[in-house]
């Protein structure tokens, strides 16, 4: 099958992880920008980093019949120094003009601090003077359910941001519900340990259809699995879903959020 991972840290990962993708039907890769498993001491780490992002990695990418894209901004974690946060900010619109630049993410909430709100709101607002999608985060396991709705809240209170242009990522049976509702995209995310199985994401379909949602394995730094989505895809398979489903799910839902941006196009390979 062909399939479209819309949330994968590449940089964390090996070419074998590349290989193993490509040998499963991947064709397109999104890779928002997050933290890199250590705090960058000033703005020029977030440039390089993000010259990664739209340079290098690509071009890793390209070498496996992936087209690799990006998302910008200062991670939730990094984001109490408000300094250092508007020092990045202003470095984001030369990313965003990148040809494999899609939006502005993933930002969002870690610790629902009053600082981390700042800054999305920041982020907000510059995807709002740039026209830009949004990817957003939400926090981890007890603080999720109150950070997915001040940032469901944060984005609704901003007029210029269609809640259709955002997704909000990492949500579960109690959050699923609130980011449909207020009319966002909303991503699952596969993980070995924490975060949804695949059979719980596969429930979550089935209670909540499959429109404007998309699953996600996020491979990053931690116990992760670069293949969680495909092997997603066998599983609804199992479960009695059929092709048309699955197809929806793992390629043409990606491909219809990340298509509003026009820089988003697959190749064909014909
Ligand atoms: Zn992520």
């Amino acid at each position: 099958m062909n399939y479209i991972e819309p949330h994968a840290h590449m940089i964390s990962r090996t070419t074998d992880d590349y290989l193993s993708m490509a040998t499963a039907g991947c064709r397109a890769i999104s890779e928002p920008a997050f933290w890199a498993g250590y705090d960058r001491s000033s703005e020029k780490g977030f440039y390089d980093y993000f010259s990664h992002l739209t340079g290098f990695e690509p071009k890793r990418a390209a070498s496996f019949g992936i087209q690799h894209y990006s998302w910008m901004c200062i991670n939730p974690k990094e984001a109490e120094d408000i300094g250092l946060a508007d020092a990045v900010l202003a470095l984001i619109p030369e990313f965003l003009a990148k040809p494999t630049c899609l939006g502005v993410g993933e930002i969002g909430l870690n610790k629902n601090s009053r600082n981390e709100l700042l800054v999305l709101e920041k982020h907000i607002q510059l995807a709002a003077d740039y026209d830009q999608l949004i990817l957003v985060h939400t926090p981890h396991l007890e603080d999720k359910l109150k950070g997915t709705k001040l940032i469901v809240d944060a984005i609704r209170n901003h007029p210029a941001i269609k809640p259709e242009r955002v997704i909000i990522d990492h949500v579960e049976e109690h959050t699923v519900g609130v980011v449909k509702d207020a009319g966002f995209w909303a991503g699952m995310t596969l993980y070995p340990e924490s975060k949804l199985s695949a059979n719980r994401a596969i429930d979550i379909i089935e209670q909540y259809g499959s429109d404007r949602l998309w699953m996600n394995c996020a491979c990053d730094w931690g116990v992760s699995d670069p293949l969680a989505t495909p092997k997603a895809a066998l599983e609804m398979r199992r479960r009695g879903h059929s092709e048309a489903t699955v197809h929806r799910v793992f390629y043409e839902n990606p491909k219809a959020f990340m298509g509003q941006c026009d820089k988003f196009q697959i190749r064909s390979h014909a």
